[in-house]
C-alpha cells in the first residue's frame, strides 16, 4: 500500500507545532475574501471545519507515526549517497530494558521513533554475562556453541583458564560477523567487541579499522573515529562496524539499577548518539545507515541480605571451593572425575529444600544436561557438570562474612525481564515508528548477513527471522 511522503521523508522532524501552523496556514488561504454580511455566519463555520481538519490531519499522523501495522510497512528505501550498504552495530553494556524512561533521551528516542524497536526489549542468551552475549550477537550462536560459556573459565582439555583478555582463537569458536564480512571481500571495523581482536579467518584485526579493548578511550574518541571511517572514499567506507560503550553496566555494578548515577549515565550514553546521528546528518549518511543500538543484558539490584552459603550444606555434603568455576549469578560447580555429579546434585537439592537452609528455596542446582532446554546450556565441554539457577537478585557464596553490601548485578537466568537489554534499529532497512515483540539476540548475525547481502555461516538463529523485522528489497 503506498506510503504517506512523511513516512518516506528523511527523519527531521515533523512536530505536531510545524503540522499545526501548517494547517493554520492552509485554512486561512482558503477563507474567501470577506464579505461583511455572511461573515458573522462562514467564520465560525470555517474556523470549525479547519480545527476538524487539523484535528484529523494530527490524528492520522500520530496515528501513522507510532502504529506498528503492516500498512506502514513498505520496501527498504533506496540509498542516497553510500554505494553499498553499512550496518552499524552499537552496544551499551548492561542498557537494561527500561533505562530510556529514567531520563529524557531525545537522541535514542529519535532511532525509536523513526526505526524499529522491540517494544518489550532484546532478549539476552543464558548465562546474561557480557561476553556470552556479546559474542552471541555477532555470531547467532548460543555459548555453548560459540565457545564463550562465562567471562572467565576454564577449559578441561585445554587446561588454562580463559580470561576477557583472552585473544587466542582456540577459545572464540564460530563466525563473527567481521570474519563473514571480510571473507566476503567487503571491509569491516571494529571499535571495541569482545572477540574482535582475535584473528579468524580472513580477519587479521587490522590497525586501522581495528581497536584493541582499552576501557579508558573517552566515549567522544569512539564515537569521532567511526565518523571518521565515513569521510573515506566510498569503496572504503567499512559495511560493518562495531562501537561499544562500557556503560552504564559500570555504574549498575556499583549501585544497582535505581539509582541517579544510571540515570546520568544513560543521559551521557544519549549524548553520545546525539553526537553520533549529528556526525552522519553532517555527512549526509545518516539515512543511508542501518544503525542497531542495543545492549547484551539488564541488571538488577543485589544487597547482601540476599544470599546463600554452600557451607550451609555441609551437613548434606560438603562443597569445598575449589569444585566451584564461578558462584553468582551463575554457580557452575566442577566435582572431581571420581564424584558423580548427580549425587552432588541430589544432595545439594536436599539440603536446599529442606527450609534448614537459609534462602535455600532461591537456588536449584542440576546436572547441565537437565537444565531447561530453553537455556541452551549443556553442549560443551566447557561448561561444568553442575549448573545452579539463582532466584532475580540473589547470590551464591562459600560462606557468610561481615562484607556488606548493595549493588547491582546480572548472569541470572535470561527469562527475568530485569535482564533484557534493547533493540533499535534505524535505517533504510528498518520501518519507521514499527515495534516488534522481543526476540532472542541470537537473531541478529543472520540480521545483519540479510542487510549486508552476504551468505551468512550457519547459527542457531532463524533463517525466516529477518524478514519478520526488515524491509524486503525493492
Ligand atoms: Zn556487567
Amino acid at each position: 500500500m503506498a506510503v504517506p511522503t512523511k513516512e518516506e521523508d528523511e527523519d527531521p522532524p515533523i512536530s505536531s507545532t510545524s503540522l499545526l501552523s501548517f494547517d493554520t496556514d492552509d485554512c486561512s488561504t482558503s477563507i474567501p475574501p470577506k464579505p461583511p454580511f455572511s461573515s458573522v455566519i462562514f467564520t465560525p463555520l470555517i474556523l470549525v471545519t479547519c480545527v476538524s481538519l487539523s484535528t484529523a490531519i494530527i490524528f492520522a499522523y500520530l496515528f501513522f507515526s507510532h502504529s506498528s501495522v503492516s500498512f506502514i510497512s513498505h520496501v527498504s528505501r533506496p540509498l542516497q549517497k553510500l554505494k553499498h550498504p553499512v550496518v552499524l552495530l552499537i552496544s551499551s553494556d548492561g542498557f537494561r530494558f527500561g533505562y530510556q524512561y529514567k531520563t529524557d533521551t531525545p537522541n535514542i528516542d529519535r532511532l525509536i521513533r523513526n526505526g524499529t524497536e522491540a517494544e518489550l526489549g532484546l532478549i539476552p542468551v543464558f548465562p546474561t554475562l557480557t561476553f556470552p552475549n556479546h559474542y552471541a550477537i555477532v555470531t547467532g550462536l548460543y555459548p555453548a556453541y560459540h565457545g564463550i560459556i562465562n567471562n572467565i573459565f576454564l577449559d578441561p582439555n585445554i587446561r588454562e583458564p580463559f580470561t576477557m583478555a583472552s585473544y587466542d582463537p582456540k577459545w572464540w569458536l564460530g563466525e563473527p560477523l567481521w570474519e563473514t564480512v571480510v571473507n566476503h571481500g567487503l571491509k569491516a571495523a571494529t571499535y571495541f567487541w569482545p572477540g574482535s581482536e582475535v584473528n579468524k579467518g580472513g580477519w587479521t584485526c587490522p590497525e586501522s579499522l581495528c581497536k584493541i579493548y582499552n576501557g579508558s578511550v573517552p566515549f567522544e574518541e569512539r564515537v569521532d573515529t567511526v565518523l571518521n571511517y565515513f569521510d573515506l572514499p566510498n569503496s572504503e567506507i567499512p559495511s560493518f562496524m562495531t562501537l561499544y560503550f562500557g556503560d552504564p553496566d559500570h555504574q549498575g555494578h556499583k549501585v544497582g539499577p535505581d539509582d541517579p548515577q544510571i540515570t546520568e549515565a544513560i543521559a551521557r550514553v544519549d549524548g553520545m548518539i546525539g553526537k553520533l546521528i549529528q556526525g552522519l546528518e553532517a555527512r549526509g549518511v545518516f539515512e543511508d545507515v542501518n544503525i542497531i543500538m542495543l545492549g547484551d543484558h539488564g541488571m538488577v539490584g543485589t544487597c547482601d541480605k540476599k544470599l546463600i552459603f554452600l557451607e550451609d550444606l555441609a551437613r548434606w555434603i560438603k562443597i569445598p571451593k575449589d569444585w566451584i568455576q564461578s558462584y553468582s549469578p551463575l554457580l557452575s560447580i566442577r566435582p572431581p572425575p571420581s564424584y558423580s555429579s548427580k549425587d552432588v546434585v541430589t544432595k545439594m537439592n536436599e539440603g536446599l529444600k529442606s527450609g534448614k537452609v537459609k534462602n535455600g528455596q532461591y537456588l536449584k542446582v542440576y546436572v547441565k544436561e537437565e537444565l531447561p532446554d530453553r537455556l541452551h546450556y549443556s553442549e560443551s565441554d566447557r561448561i561444568p557438570p553442575i549448573i545452579g539457577l539463582i532466584d532475580e537478585a540473589f547470590k551464591v557464596e562459600q560462606k557468610s562474612s561481615k562484607r556488606n553490601e548493595c549493588g547491582g548485578s546480572h548472569g541470572y537466568d535470561n527469562a527475568f525481564f530485569s535482564m533484557r537489554s534493547i533493540f533499535i534499529g534505524h535505517g533504510p532497512k528498518f520501518a519507521r515508528g514499527r515495534k516488534v515483540p522481543s526476540f532472542e539476540n541470537v537473531q541478529i548475525y543472520n540480521m545483519v548477513t540479510t542487510i549486508l547481502n552476504i551468505q551468512g555461516a550457519s547459527n542457531n538463529g532463524t533463517s525466516s527471522f529477518p524478514k519478520t523485522i526488515l524491509l524486503p528489497s525493492h
